[in-house]
């Protein structure tokens, strides 16, 4: 298994489950929405951050992992949604939640300034340790996640893949699934080389990524 490109990450050992369980045990809150490089939260503390299609379950997907039930609902109202929202974990890490992509409607010009505020987060932000790119288990890699994927890539932003509502498809498609997301993220240097398949709804792989988080550095 861990002889092949991109394996599913492995569940914590019993220590690390405990300094995971002692990180989040603190709490999640929400900080601020920024809309502007001026806006940013003071760089002190380690950062990660979550990108992925609108829809993707980016909102249902944090709220898991900080176990606050509408935790990240901000981010999903009307008028919120071209915001970097920033939570805080315990006093020591930033989760921030980025702006859903891929939503034809949004006018060019929001797109366009969005955009610009993503690049210059990605790209200057000095305690941003990962990013995690969400994908949904039953469309696999888009056109729109691989420009999120190279625009990483550029600002070297080391990324790791979250496949999420694993639910929805059948034990049959994992497999198919996985190999066109290794074939994918083969081609970006900066994707790290390991999977975290998860469900927000059954609580699959929630541990994994709490654990990933956890044990950054
Ligand atoms: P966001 O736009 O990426 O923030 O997506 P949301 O978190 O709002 O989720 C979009 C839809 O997917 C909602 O209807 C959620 O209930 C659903 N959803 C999210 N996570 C899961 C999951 O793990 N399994 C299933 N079956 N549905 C999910």
């Amino acid at each position: 298994m861990t002889s092949l490109p991109f394996p599913l990450a492995e569940p914590p050992d019993a220590a690390t489950q405990a300094k995971t369980h002692q990180l989040f045990a603190q709490g999640a809150d929400f900080l601020k929405g920024v809309v502007a490089m001026s806006g940013l939260p003071p760089a002190d503390r380690l950062e990660v951050c979550f990108a992925g299609r609108s829809n993707v379950g980016k909102s249902t997907l944090i709220n898991a992992v900080t176990g606050r039930k509408a935790l990240a609902r901000a981010s999903n109202t009307p008028g919120r949604t071209q915001e970097i929202n920033f939570f805080t974990l315990s006093d020591s890490h930033y989760l921030v939640d980025l702006p859903g992509y891929g939503f034809a409607k949004a006018p060019v010009d929001v797109v366009a300034k969005w955009q610009r505020l993503l690049k210059s987060y990605l790209q200057g932000r000095q305690t941003l340790r990962r990013a995690f790119v969400l994908i949904d288990a039953r469309h696999g890699i888009k056109a729109v996640d691989e420009e999120i994927m190279a625009l990483l890539d550029s600002a070297a932003v080391p990324f790791q893949t979250v496949l999420t509502k694993a639910d929805k498809i059948k034990d049959a498609e994992h497999d198919k699934l996985l190999t066109q997301v290794r074939g994918k993220l083969a081609k970006h240097p900066a994707a790290f080389p390991e999977l975290i398949l998860t469900s927000s709804n059954k609580g699959t792989g929630i541990d994994t990524l709490r654990a990933t988080i956890a044990t950054l550095i």
